[in-house]
């Protein structure tokens, strides 16, 4: 068996007024939401990084650039599900991911098994989900921004090397 772990960040800017969308929830309760190409979910995009690093596949950006319209207001699960399909094709099996997320809110807590139930339904996927925030300190601690680091788990049938 052939194992390949990858990692994968994201961050994005806060701005009022923007939905959150974060780890594939709708938080209506937040007034702020992340600016970006798409709904600018951190915690996907993380995951779809560390899924395509572990595949040898490159990053979110070369694979869908903030230039392509086709991925303009995109649904991250839609990236994720494609994603997925491109990791399958090169052989790849999904191990297991995690993910967590940095920042003061959402508080992910409560709907955290929420979240890991909604992947696991919508993409098979074996995702575990935590959250931290950064004392106060930099742009998260801020509230400027969320930010999410990921590591994934793929395997294939083979021989390591
Ligand atoms: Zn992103």
């Amino acid at each position: 068996m052939d194992l390949r772990i990858g990692i994968g960040t994201d961050v994005h800017r806060l701005v009022e007024g923007r939905p959150m969308r974060i780890a594939g929830l709708d938080w209506p309760e937040e007034t702020s939401g992340p600016e970006g190409h798409s709904d600018g979910d951190v915690v996907l995009h993380a995951v779809c990084d560390a899924l395509l690093s572990a595949a040898g596949l490159g990053d979110l950006g070369s694979n869908f650039g903030s230039s392509d319209p086709e991925w303009a207001g995109a649904d991250s699960n839609d990236l994720l599900a494609e994603t997925l399909r491109r990791v399958g094709d090169a052989g790849w099996s999904v191990g297991n991911v995690a993910v967590q997320l940095i920042g003061n809110r959402p508080r992910l807590g409560a709907r955290r098994a929420d979240a890991e139930a909604a992947l696991a339904d919508r993409h098979g996927l074996t995702v575990s989900i935590s959250a931290t925030t950064t004392d106060g300190l930099g742009l998260t601690g801020r509230g400027e921004g969320l930010a999410a680091v990921a590591t994934a788990l793929v395997t294939r049938p083979g021989h390591l090397g």
